[in-house]
């Protein structure tokens, strides 16, 4: 039997249903969407959760599509699929809240008597962090941009982290450790690994979907839920990143592609007026790699235009 929330799951069931965090407006409950497996067998129990930013759609798809293929039967322990934690940020079709306006990733972990996101993010800390083992937490470059195929490995947090970072797959590691207040801390903080997978963004590909289910197949096989062998690259690049910002608003026109390697001084974008004057031109600050491009063309003073990755070292798997 495993419990989550109001759900109670036996052996080789599955279950849905909802942990409430309040009742909106219009009188309807809101709170976190799950949907559980518990296997057959006993094992780790594996949260998998997307949708903490509401415009980011491919990783809430490829939840639902990931759990609808595992078999109950012949798994060995539990999934955990949130497939939409911040319904308020979906409902907006935003990054963040259309209750509170809050980015849900910046506040963890939240406080039980706050505003609406306060105690969506508090009732994930009391409700779901002690009955899981892992988290793997899928986003997006969201509405505004497209990310690289990435994981973010919380500095500070590699011993417990980086066997889950490597099996999602992706050739670059994002030591993130910058800001606080994501998903990831208060699991990490409870001495479980979470780790953050990044793909596509600016609008929802299909690709993109079945990138973020390929991921999560491979860490249920790394784990040992599934069966067959978790594929390992040989090597895996560390980057950091840095969120270049412009001076000018005007409109964008990148010249280099999320993923793209670029030499120190490379152009990677300009900002024009309406009469077509270049304004700003977006250098790379240094050798590294572009993580992640604007896409929507509308620049404002200060808005962020790419996130440039400065290359910092190699990870060697086994
Ligand atoms: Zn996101």
């Amino acid at each position: 039997m495993y419990s989550i929330g109001p759900l109670t799951v036996a052996r080789g069931e599955r279950a849905q249903g909802l942990i409430p965090v309040g009742t909106s407006s219009y009188g309807v409950e809101l709170g976190i969407p799950l949907i559980v497996v518990n296997g057959a067998q006993g094992g780790p129990v594996l949260c998998v959760d997307a949708g903490v930013h509401g415009d980011e759609y491919d990783g809430q798809e490829a939840i639902r599509r990931v759990l609808a293929e595992i078999d109950p039967a012949t798994l060995r322990g539990t999934v955990v699929g949130i497939p939409c934690l911040n319904t308020p940020a979906f409902e907006a079709a935003a990054r963040a809240s259309g209750i509170d306006h809050l980015n849900l990733n910046r506040i963890f972990p939240g406080d039980a008597e706050g505003s609406y996101s306060q105690r969506l993010a508090a009732t994930f800390v009391e409700q779901v962090v002690p009955v899981v083992d892992a988290v793997v937490d899928l986003h997006t470059g969201g509405a505004y941009g497209e990310i690289a195929p990435l994981v973010i490995l919380q500095g500070g947090y590699e011993n417990l982290a980086t066997d889950l970072a490597l099996a999602a797959g992706h050739e670059l590691v994002w030591k993130g450790g910058k800001w606080g207040g994501t998903v990831r801390h208060p699991v990490l903080e409870a001495g479980k690994p979470a780790i953050t997978l990044e793909c596509g963004g600016a609008t929802y590909r299909e690709a993109n979907v079945e990138q973020h289910m390929h991921s999560v197949r491979n860490i249920l096989r790394q784990l040992g839920m599934i069966d067959g062998k978790a594929e390992l690259r040989g090597t895996y690049t560390t980057v950091s990143g840095t969120f270049a910002r412009s001076d000018a608003g005007g409109f964008f026109v990148s010249h280099a592609e999320p993923g793209e390697t670029c030499k120190e001084g490379d152009l990677i974008g300009t900002i024009s007026d309406h009469y077509g004057n270049v304004l700003e031109e977006v250098r790379a600050p240094q050798e590294g790699i572009v993580l992640w491009v604007r896409r929507i063309r509308t620049v404002r003073p200060g808005d962020e235009v790419v996130i440039f990755g400065e290359v910092q070292g190699e990870i060697l798997s086994c």
